[in-house]
């Protein structure tokens, strides 16, 4: 057996071994069967990725000259279209802050800033839970970093307390609301540390709470008023507002240095002009989805009543909510149960989350309906 097979075969033992599914497939498939397909694990968050009348709207505003499939080229070549120009005033705008600066992709972003912005002279404080984009954008920085237990601010009080006066900055690095558990980050909590300390730069990825949060929907720093105070908001586009692609938040010095430095913006062809066109025809919409936004709430308070009456830890406080199994091998099997029944869960296991802390990652949608969630909550019941 090859290095490869190898390495193969023991994913497969330790039931961690993926495969690609062909959703298109798996719909038609439970369509027929039971009559329903319940996505429980896209990241549609708004239900506008599946919506006719918007796509429909859209188009109405495409012709042969606008359309403009690709940018041919990085932005700093001659991708940088008016398109470009336009969206990121009105996001800057929108926060009320000095600039945005727009990316291909949350991976791109976070793999991008952070290492442009941390160097030896900084020390990252990083919750022991932030995302793998994080993780891969801290890995690629000269920085030292420590990793904070999960929202645990009086352990970072104390690494910042013990460690500020030997680096030049300190980058708190996290996320507001949770890709995996659904749980939040209290930011005013850092901002208040922020405040006493002047080398600590706050850094917040939005992915999950973009669209979701907040009376414009800007995420949690709106909700939590503390948008002026975090220093580089990165939210994305691919999950609430249904498209591809992702921001930056910051000063116009931070701007103008990460178009200088950062090596996923500058050695990238740029997102196509219409497919900015369409997150921007979305964004302007997005202080209007305050019904979604309200349905989605009182999805995952029906959730999050219900797990209360289990063993079930009570982790989430959002529209994304771990179920937790433990092993990998069972929770696929619970999966696969649920699966049958028409509600499309899937097991999340390690990498992607910690060894032994394999779930089932339920990511609610303001799409589905309160019957759909009484309807799971009795299968829940039967299997954990
Ligand atoms: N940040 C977080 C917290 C995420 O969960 C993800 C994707 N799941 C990303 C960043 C990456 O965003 P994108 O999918 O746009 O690359």
């Amino acid at each position: 057996m090859n290095y490869l097979e190898e390495k193969l075969t023991q994913k497969k033992e330790n039931g961690n071994y993926r495969v690609l599914l062909n959703i298109d497939d798996i719909r038609e498939e439970a369509l027929l069967r039971t009559g329903d397909f319940i996505n429980l694990s896209a990241n549609d968050y708004l239900g506008l990725a599946e919506n006719k009348s918007l796509r429909k709207e859209f188009l109405e505003t495409l012709n042969e000259a606008n359309f403009r499939p690709s940018s041919s080229s990085s932005r700093l070549l001659t991708g940088n279209t008016l398109e470009y120009q336009l969206f990121e005033e009105e996001l800057a705008s929108a926060f009320n802050a000095e600039s945005a600066l727009l990316f291909s992709c949350g991976y791109h972003a976070n793999t991008g800033i952070i290492p442009a912005i941390a160097d030896h002279e900084t020390l990252i404080l990083a919750d022991k839970l932030i995302h793998a984009s994080m993780i891969d954008g801290i890995k690629l920085s000269d920085a030292k970093c420590i990793r904070f237990r999960h929202l645990d601010y009086v352990q970072l009080g104390r690494l910042v307390k013990e460690h500020h006066s030997a680096y030049r900055s300190i980058l708190i690095v996290t996320e507001s609301i949770f890709s995996m558990d659904g749980d939040e980050t209290d930011l005013q909590r850092l901002v208040e540390l922020k405040k006493r300390y002047p080398k600590v730069a706050l850094y917040i990825d939005e992915a999950h709470s973009f669209g979701v949060r907040g009376n414009r929907g800007l995420g949690c720093c709106e909700e939590q008023n503390c948008i002026e105070d975090i220093d580089y908001i990165v939210g994305t586009f691919g999950k609430a507002l249904a498209s591809i692609g992702a921001f930056l938040i910051s000063n116009r010095t931070a701007r103008e240095y990460l178009i200088n430095s950062v090596r996923p913006f500058i050695f990238t062809t740029a997102l196509p002009p219409v497919n900015i066109a369409w997150t921007r025809f979305l964004f302007h919409k997005l202080p209007e989805f305050n019904q979604e936004r309200s349905h989605l709430r009182n999805l995952s308070a029906m959730l999050h009543d219900f797990i209360a009456t289990t063993t079930q830890p009570p982790i989430s406080t959002s529209h994304i909510i771990p179920i937790m199994i433990g092993e990998n091998k069972k929770a696929i099997h619970t999966a696969i149960e649920l699966q049958k029944q028409g509600f499309y869960i899937l097991p999340i296991r390690p990498p992607a989350v910690p060894v032994g802390t394999a779930r089932l990652r339920i990511s609610l949608s303001a799409e589905h309906t309160n019957k759909q969630m009484l309807d799971l909550i009795k299968q829940l019941k039967q299997l954990i």
